[in-house]
């Protein structure tokens, strides 16, 4: 059968990873969760001291750092992948508030993004891969068979992300975890280079109200509708 390419692209906590996750895994496909690769550059940054108090990242000196920089997967035994920076595992680390907080900002530098966006199309060439980020269908793989946009509200989207981290053990509240949904929706929204928008040809789905079950016979439904078109 024809691999094709899916795109899968949204606001943040919208779910869109679960359901990339559970469709490359139906079809046989990787799957890339391409705002992993810019938590892992904003890990970075952290550790090399190049965010300050404030939360100004030094855009000079984390793009001089660049080629030192690599970011990769490694699929584990139970066929999850996880983040490698500079060949360390980073999967956990790259999940916490900090780098929460200051991905948005890391990921509007424009040699990051181009940095990362190489990556990304080299990891596409053979086709039959499933990734999902806010570009995706507009600038990784503007030619992508099969582009999904996931929404939700942010308050919907805040409730998810505060569960999954209070399930980790984390201590935050639900206002501050909605504050920082809001602030990356605005950043990733507004920037300059590839912000967050709906590509033209992308197919809509709102998941506020639907279980995973129902999600991923939506989404199999889309890719047989395209397959079945090749
Ligand atoms: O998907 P996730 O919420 O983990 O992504 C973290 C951040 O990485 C986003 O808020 C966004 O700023 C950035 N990102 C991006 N482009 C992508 C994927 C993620 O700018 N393709």
């Amino acid at each position: 059968m024809k691999k094709i390419i899916v795109a899968i692209d949204g606001f943040s906590s919208s779910g869109k990873s679960t359901m990339a996750r559970a469709l490359a895994s139906t079809l046989g496909y990787r799957y890339i969760d391409s705002g992993a690769m810019y938590r892992a550059v904003t890990l970075y940054a952290l550790e090399h001291n190049m965010i300050d108090g404030d939360g100004n990242v030094n855009a000079d000196k984390l793009t001089e750092a660049l080629p030192a920089i690599t970011v990769d997967f490694a699929v584990q035994p139970d066929g999850t992948q996880h983040t490698l920076l500079n060949g360390r595992d980073v999967e956990k680390e790259i999940r916490n508030m900090d780098v929460s907080s200051h991905v948005s900002d890391v990921s509007a530098i424009v040699p990051v993004r181009k940095k990362l966006v190489q990556l990304q199309q080299d990891m596409g060439k053979e086709k039959g891969i499933v990734m999902d980020g806010r570009d995706i269908g507009t600038t990784v793989f503007p030619d992508a068979e099969l582009k999904i946009y996931v929404n939700a509200s942010a308050e919907t989207r805040a409730e998810r992300r505060y569960n999954e981290l209070r399930a980790k053990g984390q201590d935050v509240s639900l206002e501050e975890v909605l504050e920082n949904v809001r602030h990356r929706d605005y950043i990733d929204t507004t920037r300059a280079e590839s912000p967050l928008r709906r590509a033209d040809d992308a197919i809509d789905i709102d998941n506020s109200d639907m279980t995973l079950e129902q999600q991923n016979d939506w989404l199999a439904g889309q890719v047989r509708k395209v397959i079945s078109k090749l």
